[in-house]
């Protein structure tokens, strides 16, 4: 199977758009996770656009 980066890059939701990962949804998890992160795509549209990516700042939209 085939890596869908075209499909993905079209659904990608994250707006920091100067990144090289995007679309490489493998690379973008491992990014993040590597920085104790979760991907844009995890974040609801008004978090996402804050570029805190953090554990905490998803616990904290999600408490
Ligand atoms: S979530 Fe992070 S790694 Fe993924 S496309 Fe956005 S800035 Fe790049």
């Amino acid at each position: 199977m085939g890596c869908s980066l075209e499909k993905n890059k079209k659904q990608c939701k994250c707006t920091y758009e100067p990144c090289s990962r995007k679309g490489k949804c493998c690379e973008c998890l491992s990014y993040h996770l590597a920085r104790k992160e979760l991907p844009g795509c995890c974040f609801s549209k008004e978090a996402e656009k804050t570029y805190d990516r953090s554990f905490e700042k998803f616990i904290e939209i999600n408490s």
